[in-house]
């Protein structure tokens, strides 16, 4: 599978509809984002290992939480779940020259990755934070936009105390093994509601307010 199908079932499934995603999807190579993975398999609508028992998540849900989080030009980001930090290069370029991205990574290795992969990538706009992202990154917090890409057994409080008013903040939520929801918060003149976005598979969050060490 390469881009061009993905493309296509994005457009027939009605996925990543923002042309500014699909700009930011074709301006940030993912081949600079993975390891060991053969050319051809880059693309594959699958996730994919990059040590540690981690992945770089499929491209589709990459698309769909993305979309959900509505980036505009400008805006602070905080994502927990650095990883290979493809997904964190594809907020930067959402979030423009005068928005500003930080991903907290827990796993050394990782995060060194990720610092890495964003440098051959240009992402001059995102900072990677080695840390436990399930207590957000109070210094440079609130934050218009928190997403987070491992699975959280509920959306750890701090999280929403660090988004803005208004603000949004995509996560998913769930058990350890199976699937989660993925939930999309919006924080709005004081109130929060909560929309469901359907079922999807992820590693889970560790750290204080995941599912602790393992
Ligand atoms: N966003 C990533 C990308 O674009 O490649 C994929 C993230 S991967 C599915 C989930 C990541 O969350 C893993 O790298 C894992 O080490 C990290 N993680 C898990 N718990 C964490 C925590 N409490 N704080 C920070 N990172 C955490």
């Amino acid at each position: 599978m390469g881009k061009k199908t993905l493309l296509a079932s994005w457009k027939e499934r009605g996925i990543a509809k923002d042309k500014r995603l699909l700009k930011a999807f074709l301006s940030v190579p993912r081949e600079l984002f993975v390891k060991d993975i053969p050319t051809e398999e880059v693309y594959e609508d699958r996730p994919k290992p990059i040590g540690e028992g981690q992945t770089i998540s499929q491209p589709t849900t990459v698309m769909i939480m993305t979309e959900a989080l509505e980036v505009k030009a400008g805006q602070k980001i905080l994502e927990v779940g650095a990883g290979s930090g493809w997904q964190a290069a594809l907020l930067g370029k959402m979030a423009g020259r005068k928005g500003k991205v930080y991903s907290i990574e827990m796993i050394h290795s990782l995060a060194e990755f990720a610092k890495n992969n964003l440098v051959k990538a240009r992402a001059g706009n995102v900072s990677v934070v080695e840390g436990d992202g399930s207590k957000g990154l109070s210094n440079e917090a609130p934050f218009d936009r928190i997403l987070v890409t491992a699975a959280c057994p509920k959306i750890p409080r701090d999280l929403i105390t660090q988004l803005k008013d208004p603000g949004i903040l995509v996560a998913p939520v769930g058990g350890i093994n199976g699937s989660q929801k993925m939930v999309k918060l919006r924080k709005n003149k004081g109130k929060i509601t909560k929309e469901t976005l359907g079922d999807f598979s992820f590693v889970p969050l560790r750290g204080e307010f995941g599912f602790g060490r393992q």
